[in-house]
């Protein structure tokens, strides 16, 4: 049967309580994880699926739908803990993922590092070094905007730049269900661009969410703040 699970995580980050929500889709043939936490969350996301009854080894795909560091930072232990795993994710994000090039969002926290008040450039370099230390792992396979896969009855890769230029998200056909990643998150109801100030191109993340927005899904699952229904 084809199954959508939403998973819990929930961790502590800079003394305050945070949960995301990386998601498993599931029918006969396929067992596919989309975004996979930050750095060390392998076992939160080993315990998450054991809790629905499901286990790693079962998985076939992994999706990433941006190469920042709370969506890829258990790629590397995921892959080398279960090699049957085909990471997945856009042409334009892959060499990010992959370590072929410095990530963006490095990029952009060593810039601002030199703009920063004094009092917040050690929590600023200890960010960056965050970054630095992220592992990376190959991408099997690239998408491009539109193009299917036959998980669940069928899912649709959407094109929706703006937080990074290659960042995507996915739409269950049969359920009208779309999993956001970042370029939507859920605030009091609603869908908003996730975190503003870090998104690499605003007036893109604009319009990827007026994308999202009319879109006619029944369902809109955020990796930041969960799920939407709209009837
Ligand atoms: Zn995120």
């Amino acid at each position: 049967m084809n199954k959508i699970y939403i998973l819990n995580i929930n961790f502590k980050y800079n003394e305050t309580d945070q949960v995301i929500h990386p998601v498993i889709l599931k029918d006969k043939n396929y067992m596919v994880l989309v975004d996979c936490g930050y750095p060390g969350f392998l076992p939160l996301i080993e315990d998450a699926m054991k809790l629905e009854g499901l286990e790693c080894s079962q998985l076939t795909h992994v999706v990433i739908t941006h190469q920042d560091y709370d969506h890829i930072g258990s790629l590397s232990d995921l892959k080398q803990r279960y090699p049957q795993i085909k990471v997945v994710s856009s042409i334009q994000e892959s060499p990010y993922i992959s370590g072929d090039i410095k990530s963006l969002r490095l990029e952009q926290a060593e810039k601002m590092q030199e703009s920063l008040p004094e009092d917040q450039k050690s929590f600023g370099e200890f960010f960056c070094n965050t970054l630095r230390s992220v592992e990376t792992a190959k991408v099997d396979i690239t998408v491009n905007d539109g193009d299917q896969f036959d998980w669940c009855g069928g899912c649709q890769i959407l094109s929706t730049p703006g937080h990074t230029p290659g960042h995507i998200s996915l739409y269950v056909i049969e359920e009208k269900a779309l999993i956001t990643g970042d370029a939507a998150a859920l605030e009091n109801g609603t869908l908003v661009i996730a975190n503003p100030q870090f998104t690499l191109d605003l007036e893109c993340a604009a319009k990827s969410l007026e994308k999202i927005n009319n879109l006619g899904a029944k369902r809109y699952i955020c990796y930041h703040g969960g799920v939407l229904d709209r009837i």
